[in-house]
């Protein structure tokens, strides 16, 4: 696991161990301000994000650079829990204030629910956390169950994700499955064995962090294939546009999976860029980095694509339970229909 790390881990949660880690980019030289024009008017949608550990600038930087939704999904926070009433409050922030925060900052905001597979080794808090998932699944703007699946593969992993996978059938929800960093390709095979095995029609289900070695099987057994772009990890944004042009746009979906390791919030506007760049069409684009996530997530019937389509509006003095993002003496930002001005 990640504790004997004390120089700066890139993204314990989602990659570990890369032996690729740190090589240099291909292409470093290339200013992400020199490219941005090439996106412009493009929409994108995130599907797998963490904002509970961004910051407002990231927000900022998101919305301007088009990205109009985004899906976080229930994840590990980088240090065990001591108990059951921190899920329940991480769960509720979810679908209460970093949806309002979002909101905030002209981005709609989905999430998934779920136990991720780290916290199933702690059997005796994993067996609460099941209980009270229910309590949260059916809420508003849920998505999925998620993310779940195999992070060190033992057979409590094993059993939670069962359990969950059939929460998601009673739910009538989509997975979203976390493939395992060390042992990937088995890991990958085996989280969708299961997922089959429990009579999951694998269009509901997205499979995520993939890379070059696992796409073919996940694709050619029907599932969604989602690739997360993540500084110093095997998927650098170069080697996804390679992955486009093999495969086409069919099931293929990125993300940023952008947390709180040394990551990018940005990682969706920018390989679009660099798929335009290097002449992969517009409606590819447009399918890999949104359209493909909203199909997928869509089965939920928790998307509705006109609440954000044509971007989404932002009143900054709106408030959460009373509260609001602003602070003594901001102002929020003008409301562009407003007929005053203020
Ligand atoms: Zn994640």
């Amino acid at each position: 696991m990640c504790a004997n790390h004390t120089e700066i881990t890139p993204n314990p949660s989602h990659f570990e161990d890369s032996e690729e880690a740190n090589q240099a980019p291909a292409h470093r030289d290339i200013a992400w301000n020199d490219y941005k024009d090439l996106i412009k008017g493009m929409r994108f949608f995130d599907p797998h994000i963490h904002m509970v550990s961004r910051t407002t600038d990231d927000y900022q930087a998101m919305n301007q650079a088009g990205i109009v939704a985004l899906i976080e999904p229930a994840f590990w926070v980088g240090q065990p829990r001591t108990g059951l009433s921190t899920f329940k409050d991480y769960y509720s922030s979810l679908v209460g204030w970093e949806r309002f925060r979002s909101s905030q900052f002209g981005i709609k905001h989905y999430c998934t629910m779920g136990l991720n597979s780290r916290e199933a080794n702690n059997e005796p808090l994993a067996e609460q956390v099941m209980e009270i998932l229910p309590l949260y699944i059916y809420k508003e703007g849920v998505v999925g169950v998620g993310e779940i699946g195999f992070d060190d593969q033992t057979p409590a992993e094993e059993k939670y994700y069962r359990l969950q996978l059939e929460l998601a059938k009673e739910a009538k929800l989509p997975v979203q499955i976390h493939t395992p960093h060390r042992d990937k390709k088995k890991g990958t095979e085996r989280s969708m064995a299961i997922a089959l095995e429990h009579g999951i029609d694998p269009s509901w289900v997205i499979v995520d962090h993939n890379n070059e070695e696992t796409v073919k099987s996940v694709l050619d057994q029907g599932f969604w294939a989602a690739f997360t772009i993540y500084p110093f990890t095997k998927m650098g944004n170069e080697r996804m546009v390679k992955v486009v042009e093999q495969y086409g746009p069919e099931r293929i979906m990125i993300n940023s999976a952008a947390d709180w390791g040394i990551s990018d919030p940005l990682a969706i506007p920018k390989t679009a860029a660099l798929m335009k760049m290097r002449g992969i069409s517009d409606e590819t684009i447009r399918l890999v980095t949104y359209q493909n996530a909203i199909d997928a997530f869509g089965k939920s019937g928790q998307i509705d694509v006109s609440d954000f389509e044509s971007g989404y509006a932002v009143d900054q003095s709106a408030k959460f339970h009373g509260n609001s993002i602003l602070r003594g003496g901001q102002q929020p930002a003008p409301v562009k229909d407003s007929l005053v001005i203020n």
